[in-house]
């Protein structure tokens, strides 16, 4: 899967302290309607919530921090799935002792949170079922 894109416009901002990572997020993203875009953040969160996706069993095993941690970073991607924007994305964070990562879910709440939106422009990217890993992922002919 390959498609072509121009830069939109970069949309910078702060998620409130208190608030869920991932739904805030989605909300920017439906309020400015983007369709196809990249997202990353810095900042720190309350407390964590991602996965580690089993290839073997083609399912998420879900990691529960419920320590304040550093977000090290977050980086994904925003796409549509059935119709509407979703955004994947990867946080990795830390303690004063670890480094812990995974797949982004809802449950991150916010400290601090400082994010990037980069609105792409072109053909729209469809996430769609993939049976030879289990995931949804970007259609080969989008
Ligand atoms: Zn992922």
């Amino acid at each position: 899967m390959q498609a072509t894109y121009e830069l939109g416009p970069l949309h910078m901002g702060r998620l409130p302290k208190g608030s869920d990572v991932l739904n805030g997020l989605l909300a920017i993203v439906k309020e400015k309607g983007i369709c196809s875009g990249m997202v990353w953040a810095i900042g720190g969160l309350e407390c964590a919530r991602f996965a580690y996706y089993d290839q073997k069993a083609k399912r998420y095993l879900e990691i529960n921090l419920t320590k304040e941690t550093e977000l090290l970073s977050l980086v994904g991607n925003i796409s549509q799935k059935d119709g509407l924007p979703f955004i994947h994305a990867h946080i990795t964070v830390s303690d004063e002792n670890n480094t812990y990562g995974g797949h982004l879910m809802e449950g991150c709440k916010v400290f601090a949170f400082e994010y990037h939106i980069l609105e792409l422009k072109g053909p729209t990217l469809i996430r769609a079922f993939d049976d030879e890993t289990g995931l949804f992922l970007w259609q080969s002919k989008a």
